[in-house]
């Protein structure tokens, strides 16, 4: 998709005119680049079996904990809770084993009125900390992509709704050393995003990397396959684009992710379909 002079002053007036396309004599890294790699993105690591969770029922609040070592089984009516019960399940979860590594849980960042929703991959060391997802260095570069379409993941503010984005991951704890998620790790913690979604009722959903996009459209299909048409995620449009510590790493797929954001803005605004 060509980009406008007025996307393009966007993206120069938030420093991101490295997401240029090369000219097409000379494909490569443009100059004045980020550095890739960021700290706290740690190339993926070989999936490790967790362990297998035991029947355990946790209820909505998660009062009576099992024990760390004995991970609980997500099968509370996650379905019926509002955001400040679904909030406190996530703070409580004890599913999977992840709950004995973290220090806290990520649950999510936005206006619960926005009609954007990113969805990520899972908390890093940064997130960890924080207890918000994107917070890193790919969250920077994310939070610049939106700026430039002039969204905002600020909960505070004068924003209209539309301009509002909320951001959640498919896990809501770090895994160690910031390793792929697991398969029954994803299995136990999709009730709490797809709760996350029914609340929001997002206008757009934009699933950034290849766990976020397996946990919504079920496909085993690369990035590269889905992006560039318009998916359904429960009826909601749904666009796929790369995960930003992917950018980080390979900057020549910038100016494809920007194409996506581009494609997400006029699904949003209803200029596609
Ligand atoms: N990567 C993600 O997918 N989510 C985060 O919250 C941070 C990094």
């Amino acid at each position: 998709m060509p980009w406008s002079e007025r996307q393009l002053a966007l993206m120069q007036g938030m420093g991101l005119r490295l997401w240029l396309p090369p000219p097409a004599a000379a494909a490569g890294v443009p100059p004045g680049l980020p550095e890739p790699a960021a700290a706290d993105e740690v190339p993926p690591a070989p999936a490790v079996p967790a362990p297998r969770p035991a029947p355990v029922i946790v209820g909505a609040a998660a009062v009576a904990r099992p024990p760390a070592s004995r991970p609980a089984t997500v099968t509370a009516d996650v379905g019926t809770l509002d955001w400040e019960a679904l909030r406190q399940a996530v703070a409580g979860c004890r599913a999977c084993s992840l709950c004995t590594s973290r220090r806290q849980t990520v649950f999510g960042v936005g206006h619960p009125q926005a009609q954007w929703m990113v969805v990520g991959e899972a908390p890093g060391e940064q997130e960890d900390q924080q207890g918000e997802p994107f917070v890193g260095a790919a969250g920077q570069l994310l939070d610049r992509m939106l700026a430039a379409l002039g969204r905002t993941r600020a909960v505070d503010g004068p924003q209209p709704p539309e301009h509002r984005v909320y951001i959640a991951n498919t896990l809501k704890c770090r895994p160690p050393r910031n390793r792929n998620p697991a398969a029954e790790e994803l299995a136990q913690c999709e009730p709490f995003l797809v709760r996350q979604i029914e609340l929001l009722r997002p206008r757009l959903i934009l699933a950034m990397g290849r766990f976020a996009v397996q946990a919504l459209l079920r496909t085993d299909e690369p990035i590269g396959k889905l992006r560039g048409r318009v998916h359904r995620y429960q009826g909601v449009p749904l666009v796929v684009t790369y995960h930003p510590a992917y950018l980080l790493r390979n900057l020549p797929d910038k100016a494809r992710a920007w194409e996506d954001l581009c494609l997400a803005a006029a699904v949003a605004s209803g200029e596609a379909a």
